[in-house]
């Protein structure tokens, strides 16, 4: 994944602001290259300090201005754990190509679902000058 230094700064930062509840929203690009970020309310009707749930209208609006093909993947913070999957998020792949990007207030991390050892992989992050 090859992301803008400023699209990490934003991530972080809204890392920060959301704490101590999780924020996500959706990763925009080709598929390789960072776009844009679109983030997204947390709406989980849980505890919003350990889950959350995109709002399926940012995905509608993905789609309007720039059609299905372009979402790369997500991304959600875990405010006061590690950057890597939990159980619940294994639970909760139901679009394996898609990529997931997990922040904590310093980290930040992406992996891609193996459908063959059913886990996450960890996917290097290039930043993009
Ligand atoms: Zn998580």
């Amino acid at each position: 994944m090859i992301i803008k230094q400023s699209d990490l700064d934003c991530l972080l930062e809204l890392t920060r602001q959301a704490h101590p509840e999780e924020c996500c929203g959706l990763i925009v690009g080709d598929g390789e290259t960072v776009e844009r970020l679109m983030p997204s309310a947390n709406i989980t009707t849980g505890d919003k300090t350990r889950s959350f749930e995109l709002d399926p209208k940012v995905r509608f609006e993905l789609i309007r201005e720039s059609g299905e093909r372009a979402l790369m993947g997500f991304y959600h913070s875990h405010p006061n754990g590690s950057p890597f999957p939990s159980e619940t998020d294994k639970s909760m792949v139901y679009e394996p190509e898609l990529l997931w990007v997990i922040t904590t207030l310093d980290k930040i991390k992406a992996f891609r679902f193996c459908e063959v050892n059913q886990d996450f992989e960890e996917i290097p992050i290039q930043v993009k000058l």
